[in-house]
């Protein structure tokens, strides 16, 4: 039974344009389909894992077309999860795999490093081979759908925001613990008897943690919703990998201008790649949106990615704009962000969206 202690999180069940954009979470909450990572676990895939990784690849394009068939074919109820054999090799195995494979050589991210993680080398997040965690429990401060969302925080970003709230995780891989798949996947499994709608893997970042996701999900036997909560700046690579694993991609589209991610998060290519994932998410699975109003932003980047939204993904898909901003970590180098967003810059960011026409707002 759910415990829910926000009367938002109890309303938002009968909320007709929630349910609608996110009808897939909804049912595997309710019980009525199970989640999409335990549909890839039934699908076969017949390859040696020991192979080379072109022909790991081509057997990943062939297990994500009978993924999406038997997805379709269980959705419309024509087939029960429970009537299918567990396969020798899996789909969720084979992406464990190559995500094993990827850490080699890592570009989890598209900062490409290219460092071997597992030979004790680090990139620019400074996440190692194994994950660490700074903490794990029931969050009952995400949005309203996903409360109680048995959320973990692993240690580590590929960003370096200059104002992160969460910079003592995010810029401190080296801190947290560290921990297994096998362990994730039994608090997962407890946090569903619990009453979590959904696993949700944050940070920091959950990009550079990626093999450890998978092969958690791999150990977990729960139907509960997965949540990729991201700053979408992964691989096209670690995009097929995510590919029929996450129920909801609960993402963040922060800047517009590459010119002003490069200066506050110091990330490169930023629109091209969060762009990007974004649309590939959309096609993937369902999606939430959070905008974070920054100060001095609103026309230049709030406003264009309001706008994107409505154009590339429609006005239908749920989006938080929000307005909790506070400068954080070196903020304060940064005169024009040192401040907390004012209310007519929120009033603005809300009036755009109305002009937009996006139509599915968590409020
Ligand atoms: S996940 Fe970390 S090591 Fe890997 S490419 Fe991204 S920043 Fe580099």
């Amino acid at each position: 039974m759910w415990r829910v202690f926000r009367p938002d999180a109890a309303a938002v069940l009968h909320d007709k344009k929630a349910r609608k954009s996110l009808a897939r979470y909804f049912a595997v909450m309710e019980g009525k389909l199970p989640a999409r990572f335990l549909v890839c676990k039934r699908v076969e895939v017949k390859i040696d894992l020991s192979t080379s990784d072109e022909e790991l690849w081509r057997a990943h394009e062939r297990g994500l077309k009978e993924f999406r068939r038997l997805l379709s074919r269980i959705d419309e109820g024509k087939v029960k999860l429970e009537e299918l054999k567990q396969p020798d090799v899996s789909l969720l195995d084979l992406k464990v795999e190559l995500a094993k494979r990827i850490l080699k050589s890592c570009h989890f991210c598209e900062r490409r490093c290219g460092v071997d993680r597992t030979a004790g080398k680090t990139g620019v997040c400074g996440v190692g081979e194994r994950s660490r965690i700074a903490s794990e429990f029931m969050h009952h401060g995400e949005e309203s759908v996903l409360v109680p969302s048995y959320t973990i925080f692993f240690n580590g970003c590929t960003f370096k925001c200059q104002f992160c709230q969460n910079w003592d995780i995010s810029q401190f891989p080296e801190s947290g613990v560290e921990v297994s798949p096998k362990t994730l996947a039994k608090l997962t499994e407890e946090a569903r008897k619990n009453g979590a709608r959904n696993v949700n893997f944050v940070g920091g970042n959950p990009d550079p943690n990626l093999h450890t996701i998978l092969e958690t999900l791999n150990e977990c036997e729960v139907s509960l919703s997965s949540v990729w909560n991201s700053n979408m700046y992964y691989s096209l690579e670690a995009a097929k990998l995510l590919f029929g694993t996450q129920d909801v991609y609960l993402t963040d589209f922060k800047w517009y201008q590459n010119s002003c991610a490069l200066r506050y998060s110091k990330v490169p290519k930023y629109l091209e790649i969060v762009a990007r994932n974004h649309r590939l998410a959309f096609a993937d699975s369902e999606l939430i949106i959070r905008h974070l109003v920054m100060p001095n932003h609103v026309e230049c980047c709030t406003k264009p990615i309001l706008k994107w939204i409505v154009d590339n993904l429609g006005p239908m898909v749920r989006t938080n704009i929000m307005d909790q901003y506070r400068p954080c970590y070196m903020a304060d180098k940064y005169p024009e962000i040192n401040r907390h967003i004012t209310s007519e810059e929120y009033g603005k960011a809300l009036e755009i969206a109305k002009e937009v026409g996006l139509q599915n707002l968590e409020h």
